[in-house]
């Protein structure tokens, strides 16, 4: 969580998740990191299906990368997709792997980074990620699925992988097939020492990176007491933490914060800096961001140690 927002090295914005002719994109590789270059963007991962896809571009670090299928056990789901960032061969015969864990752990072997791919989209559970030890990550949000069904965030799968205790990180990305169109809905900011994309995988497996469709994250700093957020103005800035916990500040007057405070306002009333009271009970914490215009923003969870007292029964009941 707050991993990314310290240390050395600068922010690179990240396309992960993009598919080019070489399976069944729009563009033509050249054309695809064209675009994204014209956006702005430092980092593009092609990861056409059973392909990977390289390619050398002045601006843009370009990672070889695929995206492969595993079968679940379930009948009634077709497969899971996992992502092999920076794998920059595909598995010969080109055939589904037998499950997840055998999919992400050749990834691993390839020196790549795998994370499971649009979890609602396809239909999974949060055991589907349990039971692959060797997936660094989920794609939390998916915006071309968001886009076309309306199923992109996996949040709730997420947080369930995080009550049973299993360290899983977010990335979000667009899952680009034509650029223009469902193109630059969502990235991840990853913080490394280097564009070099040695140092993008190996921030990408340390966790330092968050997810963002539109919100930007300044910095998330714990105290001993208290967790403080700066980001870009927005309506809402939540604490997600255990099954009872978490809270939420709010930038409407009308609505009740939960736990927290509001500690700058941008001109229209939007919220540049929360802060939480710390959870008695705290196995894991992330931060949110929700803008105006719908853009989010979601850092990593992060596991805290804190012994909770028990007698402080009435310990969570909010200030207003
Ligand atoms: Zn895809």
């Amino acid at each position: 969580m707050t991993g990314p927002f310290r240390g050395p090295g600068g922010w690179l914005r990240c396309q992960l998740h993009s598919h080019t002719t070489n399976s069944d994109g729009d563009a033509t590789p050249q054309g695809l990191v064209d675009h994204y270059a014209r956006a702005g963007f430092d980092v593009l991962a092609i990861t056409d299906h059973w392909h990977a896809t390289s390619h050398e571009h002045d601006r843009v670090t370009v990672i070889a990368s695929s995206e492969l299928s595993a079968r679940v056990p379930e009948q009634e789901l077709e497969e899971a997709e996992v992502l092999a960032i920076g794998a920059d061969v595909v598995p010969e015969p080109r055939e589904h792997f037998a499950t997840v864990e055998q999919c992400a752990a050749w990834v691993r072997e390839q020196g790549g980074v795998p994370f499971l791919a649009h979890p609602y989209w396809s239909g999974l559970s949060a055991h589907h990620v349990l039971d692959a030890p060797s997936l660094a990550g989920i794609e939390l949000y998916n915006g071309g699925s968001e886009l076309a069904n309306g199923n992109g965030l996996s949040d709730a799968l997420w947080d369930l992988v995080s009550h049973a205790g299993r360290a899983c990180t977010g990335v979000a990305t667009d899952d680009c097939h034509y650029p223009g169109h469902d193109s630059l809905l969502a990235w991840t900011m990853v913080r490394a020492e280097s564009r070099d994309q040695a140092a993008v995988l190996e921030a990408l497996n340390a966790g330092r990176f968050y997810g963002s469709s539109g919100a930007v994250l300044h910095d998330v700093r714990v105290g001993p007491d208290a967790i403080e957020v700066e980001c870009s103005p927005a309506v809402a800035v939540t604490l997600r933490s255990g099954p009872w916990d978490g809270g939420r500040v709010n930038a409407d007057p009308r609505r009740m914060n939960w736990r927290g405070e509001a500690l700058s306002r941008s001109p229209q009333g939007l919220i540049t800096a929360a802060r939480f009271r710390l959870p008695e009970r705290w196995p894991w914490a992330r931060v949110d961001v929700a803008a105006a215009d719908g853009g989010r923003a979601w850092t990593n969870p992060e596991p805290v140690a804190l012994d909770p007292d028990p007698s402080d029964e009435g310990g969570w009941l909010p200030d207003r």
